[in-house]
């Protein structure tokens, strides 16, 4: 359906923080909408990130936007959808922003229907002691199996979960 595919950006300002939230697929088309929803942000930027799709052009100029930002303003990453994940590791974007929570694939044990499912780093995540291993909840499926996490979750190591991450006021 074209009409899923189609890129939105909204912007939503409170006290100590904007959220910006991406739908659709993030392309050359995108840049304009981007760079306004970047240009006047408040407090902490939170990305919510479930697209469907980033090409390398997008995600140059969501890199260029999130250096800008990172200057100035705590940025997380919420919601991201599995190639935001990816491309978070592949670009080193922890570096301008902590994620938070993203999409997940899972896989019943017994049916082998896959799903995802949201997993919130800080409420779902449980990273042993040193570090060698993260264990993720795992949810009943509707045949009355298990779904479990089918990735390398070890990720998230580099993304520890904070208490409460309190904008700054500058
Ligand atoms: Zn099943």
């Amino acid at each position: 359906m074209k009409a899923d595919r189609k890129f939105s950006i909204q912007v939503f300002r409170s006290e100590g923080l904007t959220e910006i939230r991406f739908r659709g697929r993030i392309t050359e088309a995108s840049t304009e909408a981007m760079t306004e929803a970047f240009s006047d942000p408040v407090g902490l930027v939170r990305l919510d990130l479930e697209v469907e799709r980033i090409n390398s052009f997008g995600l140059g100029v969501l890199t260029k936007l999130l250096a800008a930002s990172a200057q100035n303003h705590p940025i997380e990453f919420t919601r991201c959808s599995e190639m935001i994940v990816d491309s978070i590791q592949i670009l080193g974007l922890s570096r301008y922003g902590r994620l938070i929570s993203f999409f997940s694939r899972y896989l019943c044990d017994r049916c082998s229907k896959e799903d995802m499912r949201l997993l919130d780093i800080a409420r779902d995540l449980v990273v042993s002691a040193d570090g060698s291993e993260v264990r993720a909840p795992l949810y009943r499926c509707d045949c009355g199996g298990s779904l479990r996490v089918d990735e390398a979750l070890d990720f998230v190591t580099e993304h520890p979960p904070v208490e409460s991450s309190k904008p700054s006021d500058g």
